[in-house]
């Protein structure tokens, strides 16, 4: 790539001596990036700017202790100086992000560059940089971010004007030559009491009396205009980051020429500059003292056809091309998986749904009660979407038939069947993804009509505890009776619960209703898994063959329901969890159930509104329980027909017979030990 800082390179190394003295040559600015700027890069791109190519306001920083760098971190982007850096002196600029590595490759940098320049002339002509003289030394950015790899190309810029050319008159030297001690101390103070944006160029005038007046660069300017005969007494003052004796640092080629375009009285006069280096508590004792001439050609650069400009910055080996950083092998492993899984959600947001909230998704916290097929499927599924806190209940343990379809478990967890699957699949999740928060709770689901549950008051209130403590319950049990107790606790607690229940080729994924406002009425809310149903949940241990204990389903379903349960809740926290059936989000339609077959691949989404007389959600058996609580679950416990009576089901059911109520449940053959369920019940 040809640039025009490489044509004004051949330039600066023709004939040093052109009659005028030894041309003065500028040590150039270093670019210095802190990782974190790179990670703020990463968020703007990401969340602000998406595909805009956005020109990026920055601040960055430079010192006088012999460092030409100017560094830039996070707090670059902010708009305001930070004081804590006060100890440093300002550049402002800009950084420009291109879309693809072909735009940030081919466009053109020497347009590019006087685009840059121009700009920085602008503030020059119009004043602007004698009243604020922090944006005389001015960078800019051209890169592009490989946010995929963590890989940054980068080029920067530090744009100065190529002429005119400056000449010494004689050799630089020491500052401590000419100053005296009492002098210096008058420097410190005075630097010390400029505004921050006005310590980096300032001018001193010496007076009468021997003692040193510092001025801000505008009272300096004034004094210049004002004074044809330079009588010797003036210095112009600027914070240098050369280390070198002989070249001052870059700032000053941009000083030298706001001068020179507001005085162009002085153009034949000699200029005395201070380079002030060290910091105020060593007194500058480096600073140097250079006298410095303008070129013959006066003109030479101040005509419209004459002005150019330098600034590319060289990379390592000197050449004039951009830098490029990579960042994924420093970057912790953990943080380098966070970034990324970020990065395929928050590109959701770039083109296709611009209001998807993926905050609250992630501050979720889901409570998935079984461990099993469905359970898997959806704490995979939540991971997908970003969901950081993820909670287990099972009682089972792992057996040889759960890893082929149970995507969190392995071979060697069925090895003498004794690892609790709660726990396994929690620990799964963090090997999947370190920054998970993940837990595994082994409790057996206390159940209607199994009189052993009765006293098992430690597992309720656990149970009520982690329903309280969650957003959203998904009920995955694999069997019907153990999803009473949950569906229960969530109308009580006004969490959100969704149920995933399978066939052998259908699958229905329900949300429960929710009422978030009145919990005195049951009025519009949506019917929960048991609302449809006309017969209580009892033990169903009884008289059943295996393949009526379990339910043996294509494997297919339960990722498809697993999945679906996921889409629902993300698709109804978009909006609310009592979000009405068939509700829009940003991302569409929040249907209240879904039912599937596979067996013509099929899908409905019926609603069905809360039923007065559920034996789950209804208000008199919630009621029950707050208020009779003991005696309510001895009831339910040791009575199978106790919340039917409750709730008048089973006055109902005398006025209503042979209904055949369909019922899809999910579970394996090995689960048959824990849950038994019937796929079919048929009402006697
Ligand atoms: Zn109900």
């Amino acid at each position: 790539m040809s640039t025009s800082s490489e044509t004004a390179n051949i330039i600066e190394n023709m004939d040093n001596l052109v009659g005028d003295g030894t041309l003065l040559r500028f040590q150039p600015f270093s670019s210095c990036l802190d990782p974190n700027f790179w990670f703020k890069v990463c968020q703007l791109k990401l969340d602000v700017d998406k595909l805009e190519e956005v020109h990026r306001s920055l601040i960055g920083y430079y010192d006088s202790k012999s460092s030409p760098f100017v560094s830039l971190d996070c707090s670059s982007f902010n708009q305001e100086v930070n004081y804590e850096t006060s100890s440093k002196y300002i550049a402002h600029g800009h950084c420009l992000n291109k879309n693809t590595i072909d735009s940030f490759k081919n466009c053109d940098k020497n347009e590019l560059l006087k685009e840059f320049g121009e700009r920085m002339l602008n503030d020059f002509r119009s004043g602007k940089a004698i009243e604020d003289p922090s944006i005389i030394p001015v960078f800019d950015i051209l890169m592009y971010s490989d946010l995929k790899k963590f890989i940054f190309y980068y080029w920067f810029a530090f744009p100065s004007l190529a002429n005119p050319k400056y000449y010494l008159t004689d050799t630089p030297t020491i500052l401590k030559n000419t100053f005296s001690a009492a002098q210096f101390d008058l420097l410190v103070s005075g630097f010390q009491n400029l505004n921050i944006n006005q310590r980096g160029f300032f001018g001193v005038v010496s007076t009468d009396d021997g003692n040193l007046k510092v001025m801000t660069l505008k009272q300096y300017i004034d004094v210049l205009q004002n004074n044809v005969e330079n009588d010797f007494t003036n210095y112009l003052v600027f914070a240098d980051p050369s280390d070198l004796l002989n070249n001052p640092g870059w700032p000053l080629r941009n000083l030298l020429y706001l001068i020179l375009l507001h005085c162009p009285s002085i153009r034949n006069s000699v200029l005395r500059v201070i380079a002030l280096r060290g910091s105020p508590t060593s007194k500058f004792s480096t600073s140097m003292l250079f006298n410095i001439k303008l070129s013959s050609n006066i003109e030479m650069g101040f005509q419209p056809d004459d002005i150019a400009f330098v600034g590319w910055e060289k990379n390592s080996k000197g050449i004039f091309c951009p830098k490029y950083v990579d960042l994924s092998k420093t970057m912790d492993s953990k943080k380098q998986a966070r970034e990324s899984v970020d990065l395929n959600l928050k590109l959701m947001k770039w083109r296709i749904a611009p209001d998807l909230n993926l905050d609250v998704i992630a501050q979720s916290k889901c409570l998935i009660i079984g461990a099993g097929t469905l359970g898997c499927c959806i704490a995979r599924n939540l991971m997908s979407w970003g969901v950081r806190n993820i909670t287990f209940i099972d009682s089972g343990k792992v057996s040889y038939s759960n890893p082929v379809r149970q995507s969190l478990y392995k071979h060697a967890h069925c090895i003498n069947a004794n690892t609790y699957k709660a726990t396994a699949a929690a620990e799964a999740l963090r090997e999947i993804y370190p920054e998970i928060n993940s837990k595994g709770v082994v409790m057996s689901i206390p159940m209607p009509g199994h009189a052993a549950n009765i006293d098992d008051h430690e597992n309720i209130n656990l149970l009520s505890e982690l329903i309280e403590n969650h957003d959203v319950i998904f009920l995955v049990t694999d069997s019907r009776e153990s999803r009473w107790l949950p569906t229960m606790l969530s109308t009580l607690h006004n969490k959100l619960a969704i149920t995933a229940a399978l066939g052998f080729d259908s699958y229905l994924v329900l949300r429960h209703g929710v009422v978030v406002q009145d919990v005195s009425t049951n009025e519009k809310k949506l019917g929960c898994y048991f609302c449809n149903d006309v017969t209580a949940p009892g033990n169903s241990l009884v008289d059943r063959t295996l393949d009526q204990q379990c339910t043996v389903t294509r494997p297919g379903v339960s990722s498809i329901a697993g999945a679906l349960a996921v889409e629902l809740f993300v698709s109804c926290i978009q909006l609310k969890y009592n979000a009405p059936a068939n509700a829009t989000s940003c991302l569409g339609v929040i249907p209240h159930s879904i039912r599937g077959f596979l067996c013509d691949f099929q899908q409905i989404m019926p609603c069905t509104p809360s039923f007065f007389q559920c034996i789950a959600c209804s208000l008199k058996v919630v009621n029950d329980f707050l208020n009779n609580r003991e005696e309510f679950l001895l009831n339910v416990f040791r009575n199978p027909n106790y919340l039917e009576d409750l709730t008048g089901l089973t006055d109902l059911k005398n006025k209503f017979e042979n209904i055949q109520i369909l019922e899809l449940n999910d579970s394996d053959v090995e689960d048959s030990e824990t849950y038994n369920d019937q796929t079919v019940t048929a009402i006697d």
